[in-house]
C-alpha cells in the first residue's frame, strides 16, 4: 500500500499534462489531474486549434476571387463573424470533450479546480480547500500572454485569448509584435477584411527565421493591403471620446484603431503555484527549471510543456510528457528531443521551416551552399493572383548533410512536416537530388534544384 494517495498527480490539463495523466494510467498508476478552466489547454482551447479554423475562414474571400480564372462565377459574399465564432465554439467543446473521454477511459481521476503546491509530495485542491499526496507531481500549467503591464493603457488592449471571443468584428485593428501570433492574426483579421496593422519593434517580423522567409512574407502580407510598421512600438494607448483606441507610437505619430492587439510573447505560469513551499527552482523569466529528464530540482516534482520555456509548442509538450513516461513509468530513461524541430507560421502565405536558417548556418558552418527557388505557383496562373513561392534548402558543404529547409507559399506547413524527417534522419543533397520529383507539385522544386545558388564562406557570400 502506497503511502501516497496517488503514483502521480498532474497540475494543467493541456497537451503535456494530459498526455503524461493518459498514459501514466493506461500504465496501471494511480493518477489524477486537476485543471481550473478547460481540458485541452492552450492549443485546443484558445490557440493552435481554433487558429486555424480562422485561418481557413479568413481565406475564402480569395478561393471566390481565384475562382472567377477556373470559370466559376460566385454570387454575392458575406461574412458572418458570430456564425464562425459560434461553429468554432461546438468544434472546441467537441474536442474538449474527447480530451475528458481520454482521461476518462484511462481512468484518470479528474479534478474540476485550481491546484497549488504546498510540499515535494503534496498539493491543495483549491476548490475544496483539501490537501492531497502523490508520489510524484508534474506540472504542466503552461504560460499567458505577456500582458506588457509597463504600457500605459495596457488594459485597454486584448490578446490572443480575448481574439477568441469578441463580440463583434473590428473594423480596425493594430497588432503589437513580430512572432508566431502577431503575424498569423494580422493574416486572419485582415482576411476577415478588417483594416489592419502590425506594429514591430524590430527591422523585419519573425526574429528568428531565414531573412528570406521574413522578406518575402513582409512583402506579401503589404501586397494584400496589411500595413507593417516596423522599427517602431506603442508608447501609450486612450481611448478617445468616440470610442476608438488613440495609440501612440514613437516613429508613426498617432494611430486611431478600434482594437488594439498584443502579442508580445507568452510567459510561464507560475505565479501563485506554491513553487516556493515546494522548493521549487525557477529562472528570471518565471519559468521552471528542469533537467534533460524534465525534473526540477525538487526530485518528486516535474514540469512540462510552455511553463518550463525551453520551445513553446504543442508537440514539444506531448513529445516531454512521453519522455517523463519512459523514464519514469517504463524505466527507459529519455529526454526530450529539441533539435531539428519542424515548425510552420499560418500565415497567408504560410512559413514551414526545419533546421537552420542561412544565417545561422553560415555561422555554424565554414561553407555552405544555398539551394533557392522562387516561382508562381501553378494555381495561381489561372486564377491571376500575384504570388510566389520560395523554397530554400542551406547544405553543410563539407559533409553534404541538408542543415535547413524553408518555405514560403501554399501547404509550407504540410511540407515542413515531411522535410522534418529527412533532416532528423540527416539526409544530405544527394539524397534530395537522386529523390524522384512528383509532378505536377510545388513540392517537386525541393528535388530538383541541382546547383547551389549561391554559396557562403566564412560569412561571405560568392
Ligand atoms: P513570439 O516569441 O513568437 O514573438 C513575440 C514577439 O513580441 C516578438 O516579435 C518580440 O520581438 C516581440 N516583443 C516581445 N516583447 C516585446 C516588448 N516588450 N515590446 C515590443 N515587442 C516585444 O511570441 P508570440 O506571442 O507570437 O507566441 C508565443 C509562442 O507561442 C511562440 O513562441 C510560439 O512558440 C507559440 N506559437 C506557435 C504557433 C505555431 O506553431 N504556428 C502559433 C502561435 C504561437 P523580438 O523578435 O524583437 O524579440
Amino acid at each position: 500500500m502506497s503511502q501516497f494517495d496517488y503514483d502521480l498527480f498532474v497540475i494543467g490539463g493541456g497537451s503535456g499534462g494530459v498526455r503524461s495523466a493518459r498514459v501514466a494510467a493506461s500504465l496501471g498508476k494511480k493518477v489524477a489531474i486537476a485543471e481550473e478552466y478547460r481540458f485541452g489547454g492552450t492549443c485546443v482551447i484558445r490557440g493552435c486549434v481554433p487558429k486555424k479554423l480562422f485561418v481557413y475562414a479568413s481565406q475564402f474571400h480569395e478561393h471566390f476571387e481565384d475562382a472567377t480564372g477556373y470559370g466559376w462565377t460566385v454570387g454575392e459574399t458575406r461574412f458572418d463573424w458570430p456564425s464562425l465564432i459560434a461553429a468554432k465554439d461546438r468544434e472546441i467543446a467537441r474536442l474538449e470533450g474527447l480530451y475528458r473521454k481520454g482521461l476518462d477511459n484511462a481512468g484518470v481521476e479528474i479534478l474540476e479546480t485550481r491546484a497549488e503546491l504546498t510540499g515535494p509530495h503534496s498539493v491543495r485542491l483549491v476548490k475544496s480547500g483539501k490537501q492531497v499526496t502523490a508520489e510524484r507531481i508534474v506540472v504542466a500549467v503552461g504560460g499567458a500572454a505577456n500582458p506588457h503591464a509597463s504600457l500605459p493603457g495596457h488594459e485597454l488592449c486584448i490578446s490572443s485569448n480575448e481574439a477568441f471571443h469578441l463580440e463583434q468584428l473590428p473594423r480596425s485593428i493594430l497588432i503589437a509584435g513580430g512572432g508566431y501570433i502577431a503575424v498569423e492574426f494580422a493574416n486572419i483579421f485582415h482576411g476577415l477584411g478588417v483594416d489592419t496593422t502590425l506594429i514591430y519593434r524590430g527591422a523585419e517580423i519573425l526574429s528568428r527565421f531565414d531573412h528570406d522567409m521574413r522578406r518575402g512574407l513582409h512583402e506579401a502580407m503589404e501586397a494584400k493591403g496589411i500595413r507593417i510598421l516596423c522599427h517602431d512600438h506603442i508608447q501609450k494607448v486612450t481611448k478617445s471620446a468616440a470610442g476608438n483606441l488613440d495609440v501612440d507610437t514613437i516613429n508613426n505619430g498617432r494611430l486611431v484603431v478600434e482594437q488594439v492587439m498584443l502579442a508580445l510573447g507568452r510567459d510561464p505560469n507560475t505565479a501563485g503555484l506554491g513553487l516556493e513551499a515546494a522548493g521549487v527552482e525557477t529562472n528570471d523569466r518565471g519559468a521552471i527549471v528542469v533537467d534533460a529528464y524534465s525534473r526540477t530540482n525538487v526530485p518528486s516534482i516535474f514540469a512540462l510543456g510552455d511553463v518550463t520555456d525551453r520551445v513553446q509548442l504543442t508537440p514539444v509538450a506531448i513529445h516531454e510528457a512521453m519522455c517523463f513516461i519512459e523514464t519514469q513509468y517504463r524505466n527507459n530513461p529519455t529526454s526530450p528531443d529539441h533539435d531539428l524541430i519542424a515548425t510552420a507560421v499560418f500565415s497567408q502565405p504560410e512559413i514551414g521551416t526545419v533546421g537552420l536558417s542561412e544565417e545561422a548556418a553560415a555561422k555554424k558552418f565554414e561553407e555552405i551552399e544555398v539551394y533557392r527557388a522562387q516561382f508562381r505557383p501553378m494555381k495561381a496562373t489561372l486564377s491571376g493572383r500575384a504570388e510566389k513561392m520560395i523554397m530554400k534548402l542551406i547544405v553543410n558543404a563539407a559533409d553534404r548533410k541538408v542543415v535547413g529547409a524553408h518555405i514560403l507559399g501554399h501547404d509550407a506547413g504540410e511540407m515542413a512536416q515531411l522535410l522534418g524527417i529527412t533532416l532528423k534522419a540527416g539526409c544530405t543533397k544527394d539524397d534530395f537530388d537522386r529523390t524522384m520529383a512528383v509532378h505536377p507539385t510545388a513540392a517537386e522544386e525541393l528535388v530538383t534544384m541541382y546547383a547551389p545558388s549561391y554559396r557562403v564562406r566564412n560569412g561571405e557570400r560568392i
